[in-house]
């Protein structure tokens, strides 16, 4: 006989934590399979605002964080576009983040996703660690479980009333929900190492990512502490022979075609014990399933779609849509709004915030123009009332769809956080400060005939009372 949970979570990553402690916390019962025993690696270590004072404040995991040491990233740093100088932003200028903390942080993701499944865990979420998910339970139209591998080898099976697929890129499940369909245009790889030893940018943008383009693709450049730094390049699908031949020969080639970042790494070693020791090859990450959703099973995060990594977005879209569904999820166990109109406004928002990165990116890859038509392109597809450098800000700092939950203004419970710690004096003070509630912001339908989030944000309304 099989146990019965009202959701059972495929996946530990931030999307995975996010939706299981948001459903775990409106009483329901849930359970969370990861393959991997925590702490462990995963790429995508530069944070958004969107993330820290939005779904990281909703969890209540935003005073953890700036606890933790995390480098504080006040925006990012491009040499990128016709102007051969670099060029930085602040999130501050964003004008629906300005007047309130508006940083993000770099982070190792060992020590975040280990905070946010910690989280889901004190929050009643059943987290099961080296459980690997082979399959879903199914009865006609309807999944209506897993089934899985324990640690000693054992196989069994959970039925769940819905099961949430948190499981990554490389998921095995996201199919029985629908086939996935790779971008024409974005096809390109990533090597990428750490170093010890790289040089910091002056004053306030010490803390930023600092992405260089170069003939061949572009470089991430991510301080990770006041010593370790990630650095990776982004290269054309052409250079995929040379790059899987020898990646660590490929990486030190394709940094010393880039002056900016061999500069800063001129007195750097790279690391080459432990977690962060090997020189690691991604490719095929933009994509998207043809459906996020079907009776009794959805998609979250990278399992159901994931964008090219140049504006850090991968976390941000993952723990959104985390809190998206969870939305879902609660309003179709208490019965409020029916399964179907549910996890449409589920999957029209999350493929509206997916799609506006997508739509910027392609634009963002044509390298001979100023950063000025960056900005127009990101007023079109945002199709914000922001000034276009706003509306740039916006996108970037992962605030464009106006979300209250995204900015903090929607949840009533504060806690101190981290103000302007670190501007200039180096990544990793804590600086702690009581800051006011930004204004509130009223939630509403982002289509005609869409549904409104709960004053709690952890639910839809019912259609009949907008
Ligand atoms: C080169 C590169 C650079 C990137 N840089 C950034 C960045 O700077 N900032 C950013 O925000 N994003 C970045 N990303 C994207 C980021 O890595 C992902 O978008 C993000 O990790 C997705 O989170 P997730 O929760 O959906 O999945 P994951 O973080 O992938 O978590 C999935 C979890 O599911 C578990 N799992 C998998 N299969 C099974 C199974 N069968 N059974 C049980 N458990 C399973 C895994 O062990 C894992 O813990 C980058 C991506 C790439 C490729």
């Amino acid at each position: 006989m099989s146990e019965h949970f009202d959701v059972v979570v495929v996946g530990g990553g931030p999307g995975g934590s996010t939706v299981a402690a948001l459903v775990a916390r409106a009483g329901h019962r849930v359970l969370l399979l990861d393959k991997e025993s925590f702490p462990r690696y995963q790429i995508g270590e530069s944070l958004l605002p969107a993330t820290v004072h939005g779904i990281c404040r909703l969890l209540g995991v935003e005073r953890e964080l700036a606890e933790a040491g995390f480098p504080v990233k006040h925006g990012a740093t491009f040499r990128w576009g016709a102007n051969p100088r670099p060029w930085s932003f602040s999130f501050a200028e964003s004008p629906r983040l300005a007047g309130q903390p508006a940083h993000a942080y770099q982070v190792e993701r060992l020590k975040f996703d280990q905070i946010l499944l910690d989280n889901a865990r004190r929050t009643g979420v059943e987290v099961r660690e080296q459980h690997t998910v082979l399959g879903v339970l199914e009865d006609d139209e309807r999944v209506t479980g897993v089934r899985f591998r324990t640690p000693d080898g054992t196989i069994a099976a959970v039925e769940a009333t819905v099961v949430v697929d948190a499981s990554g890129a490389g998921s095995r499940i996201a199919r029985h929900v629908g086939p996935r369909t790779r971008s024409e245009f974005l096809r390109n790889l990533a090597v990428f190492g750490y170093f010890e030893g790289g040089r910091r940018l002056p004053g306030p943008d010490a803390g930023n990512i600092l992405s260089a383009a170069f003939d061949n693709g572009w470089l991430w450049y991510i301080p990770l502490s006041d010593t370790l730094t990630s650095v990776g390049a982004v290269v054309r699908p052409h250079l995929a022979p040379l790059v899987q031949a020898d990646p660590e020969q490929a990486l030190y080639g394709l940094i010393e075609q880039c002056p900016l970042i061999e500069d800063n790494l001129a007195d750097a070693t790279r690391v080459t014990e432990g977690p962060y020791g090997q020189v690691r090859v991604r490719k095929d990450w933009s994509y998207g399933s043809t459906r996020f959703w079907r009776p009794g099973m959805v998609l979250i995060g990278d399992a159901a779609c994931s964008v090219d990594p140049v504006f850090c977005s991968g976390v941000h879209l993952a723990t959104y849509s985390g809190l998206l569904a969870a939305r879902s999820v609660n309003s179709v166990l208490s019965g409020a709004v029916p399964e179907d109109l549910a996890f449409a406004e589920f999957e029209g928002r999350y493929r509206r915030e997916h799609g506006v990165f997508y739509d910027f990116l392609l634009s963002f890859y044509t390298l001979n123009v100023s950063k000025r038509s960056y900005f127009w392109t990101a007023k079109k597809v945002t199709e914000c009332a922001d000034s276009e450098f706003q509306s740039f800000v916006n996108l970037v700092g992962g605030v464009s769809s106006g979300e209250p939950d995204l900015i903090g203004a929607a949840t009533e419970a504060r806690t101190p956080v981290r103000t302007d710690a670190g501007r200039g004096t180096g990544l990793g003070t804590s600086l702690l400060a009581d800051v006011p509630p930004r204004a509130p912001v009223a939630r509403t339908a982002v289509r005609a005939g869409g549904l409104v989030a709960a004053p709690d944000g952890l639910s839809w309304l019912p259609p009949d009372q907008p």
